[in-house]
């Protein structure tokens, strides 16, 4: 684990965070009231907040699943990981492949704080957490570089991450770095908000949260395509996180019906 100055003293309950946020919409306890207020109100005009928090993370279970189980994937670099929630990423590959190497990245130091859960995985493989930030992508490639062999495949995930990052704030050339990093093989799992399903509604959350002084971007499926140059998708391509083989999910209870206002796809290194 990386960060010199104890976690807690860092933690800002003065303004919203968007890993507490989100944490608030999964019914986790590792928010603050200001973080509440936020989820609540947009939770309040975009009923379906909470339910898209919840199909988000069911998306990265089955991608998670697809990629161990079918594509042979046994490394795994996470960035924009949250705080931990269960199951996360690791338990999903490592109880298909016990040495799966699994390497958490995040910026928020909640997200440090509560790291401890990420990092008790499988003997045989491995799970480490980095304090860094996605827009400083060749420092997260040099530290990753020291736990995951960058010459195999890797399937890298970022999952409900671009849509803080604007595209003034090299979201897709971030991206574009760390796929170029990537083996033959390798995979980039992602999932970001979108306005084309439900605009007004997104458009009223965007300023909610920006009135809390987080940046929200909504892309449309092109936008999203663009963070895919280069690869080739993977059927069905970029659609709603609850449409994304919803088949391969394991004891996924019924949860409300119609798309969620977040793309997700994957996209293959050849
Ligand atoms: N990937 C998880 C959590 C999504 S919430 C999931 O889908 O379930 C988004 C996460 O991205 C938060 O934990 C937030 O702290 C993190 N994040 C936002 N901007 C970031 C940045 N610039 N660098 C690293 N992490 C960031």
């Amino acid at each position: 684990m990386t960060g010199t100055e104890p976690a807690a003293q860092r933690i800002d309950t003065t303004r919203p965070h968007p890993a507490r946020v989100y944490d608030w919409y999964l019914g986790g306890k590792d928010n603050y009231p200001v973080d509440e207020q936020l989820g609540r109100q947009i939770a309040s005009m975009q009923g379906d907040a909470p339910r898209a928090a919840r199909a988000n993370r069911r998306f990265m279970q089955r991608a998670t699943r697809r990629l161990v189980e079918q594509s042979g994937i046994r490394q795994f670099l996470d960035i924009g990981t949250g705080i931990p929630t269960e199951p996360n990423l690791h338990q999903i590959a490592q109880r298909v492949a016990p040495d799966a190497r699994v390497v958490y990245v995040d910026n928020d130091p909640i997200v440090l704080a509560h790291a401890g859960a990420l990092l008790r995985g499988t003997p045989a493989g491995v799970t480490e957490y980095l304090q860094a930030d996605a827009r400083d992508p060749a420092a997260i490639l040099e530290q990753a570089g020291r736990i995951l062999d960058f010459d195999r495949p890797i399937a890298l995930s970022l999952i409900a991450l671009l849509h803080f990052i604007a595209d003034e704030d090299g979201a897709y050339d971030l991206v574009g770095t760390l796929v170029d990093a990537l083996a033959p093989g390798s995979c980039l799992v992602l999932s970001a908000m979108t306005a084309d399903f439900e605009p007004e509604n997104v458009r009223r959350g965007i300023e909610a949260y920006a009135a809390g002084g987080v940046t929200l971007v909504a892309r449309t499926k092109s936008e999203m395509g663009g963070f895919f140059k280069g690869l080739d998708l993977i059927e069905p391509g970029i659609v709603s996180v609850v449409d994304w083989h919803p088949e391969l999910g394991v004891d996924e209870t019924p949860d409300g019906e119609g798309p969620v206002s977040l793309y997700g796809g994957v996209g293959a290194k050849g």
